[in-house]
């Protein structure tokens, strides 16, 4: 069963996607929205803050891009990762504070 959160297949970008910083402490980390998961770079600061935190730093039509290119990355569609979504009962936007797609 693929695993959503595997960035074995991500590439690293040049700067952190939340704050723009070109860090050399940068790192490949997932993180999951009612789109479906996806992977961003980021320096260690951003990406040990919370996924409230950077999901509200991201436009929802870049989430989306970002969603469709990790589901690339885990050679997979964007529809089998919301079915492995639901089949892990993964569903983050069902959760209280999740108001980021209503
Ligand atoms: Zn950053
Ligand atoms: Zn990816």
């Amino acid at each position: 069963m693929t695993e959503l959160d595997n960035t074995a297949g991500c590439p690293l970008g040049v700067r952190c996607e939340s704050c723009g910083l070109e860090a050399d402490d940068l790192a490949v980390v997932t993180v999951e929205c009612a789109l479906g998961v996806m992977c961003l770079t980021m320096c260690r600061r951003c990406g040990t803050a919370s996924a409230e935190t950077t999901l509200r730093a991201i436009a929802i039509s870049t989430a989306s891009r970002l969603v469709m290119q990790h589901a690339g990355h885990l050679g997979i569609t964007v529809d089998d990762m919301r079915l492995l979504q639901n089949e892990g009962g993964r569903r983050p936007w069902a959760q209280p504070g999740y108001r980021w797609v209503q």
